[in-house]
């Protein structure tokens, strides 16, 4: 697979959604496919964020996105029913890829320290949120001939490391879930894999690591190869791979 150079119309008539599209990763993500010739579907909280990242797609001449403000933290099962429901008045009737890409992180510090509503946030947004979104797409996933779910995991959460009890927590989830819903799709037309982007240059990452030399990290445009890799029809029969972007 490595190196993988995207080819200039990958994913031409692909619709695609990725959450947390309004900066970092899905942003810079969103801006790719989009250049690559998807229509993008940009969900993320701060709905600004994402009328600035489409504005940006439509100013290179890409396809209108269509954004959709969606808070992952506090959405209801109605809400997502609503979700599906303006898809399909935007006359989206199938979806070739979905970047789980949203997540949250509480600052570095021991488990102890943790409040238990912390805890339960950084589940919520990473894990059953992600779980919700993927459960009330799926049947939009399974109307395109081939389609993509990619899980966004991290290196702790293949590996836990001290100081991180929550968010590694949700990335060791969100490996499971995905290899689940990997195992129950396999021989379909769904593939489902995880990414972790490794240290990469965001608004997390300095959240996180606010004493870090920045440019150390690459910037979110440059890991982007694995996910193009895995939205587009070369990794199809790739399925429940856990897969770095650096
Ligand atoms: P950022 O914090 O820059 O972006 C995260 C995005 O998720 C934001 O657009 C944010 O929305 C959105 N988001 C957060 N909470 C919610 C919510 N409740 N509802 C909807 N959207 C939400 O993070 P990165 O780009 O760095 O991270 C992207 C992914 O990569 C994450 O899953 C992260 O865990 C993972 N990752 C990142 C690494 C790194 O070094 N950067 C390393 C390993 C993994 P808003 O803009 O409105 O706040």
């Amino acid at each position: 697979m490595y190196p993988y150079t995207a080819p200039r119309l990958l994913l031409t008539n692909r619709t695609i959604v990725i959450s947390g599209a309004g900066q970092g990763i899905g942003e810079a993500l969103a801006i790719k496919c989009a250049e690559l010739g998807a229509k993008l579907i940009l969900l993320g909280r701060t709905a600004s964020k994402l009328q600035q990242v489409s504005a940006q797609i439509v100013a290179q001449g890409y396809l209108t996105p269509l954004v959709i403000p969606f808070d992952l933290a506090t959405a209801t099962e109605q809400n997502y029913s609503e979700l599906v429901a303006e898809l399909d008045n935007n006359h989206i009737k199938q979806l070739h890829g979905l970047v789980n890409n949203a997540s949250i992180a509480t600052d570095l510090k021991p488990f102890w320290e943790v409040t238990n509503q912390e805890f339960a946030e950084v589940m919520q947004t990473n894990v059953t949120a992600t779980f919700a979104l993927t459960k009330y797409l799926l049947p939009l996933l399974q109307q395109a001939p081939s389609a993509s779910i990619i899980f966004t995991s991290s290196s702790v959460g293949r590996q836990g490391r001290a100081l991180w009890s929550a968010y590694a927590t949700s990335k060791f989830a969100t490996e499971g879930l995905m290899q689940c819903i990997a195992d129950e799709l396999k021989d379909t037309s769904i593939r489902v894999n995880s990414v972790n982007p490794g240290a990469t240059r965001t608004a997390m990452r300095a959240k996180v690591y606010p004493q870090e030399v920045v440019t150390n990290n690459p910037l979110p445009t440059e890991i982007l190869a694995v996910y193009l890799y895995l939205l587009g029809d070369d990794s199809k029969g790739i399925n429940g791979q856990a897969l770095n972007a650096q």
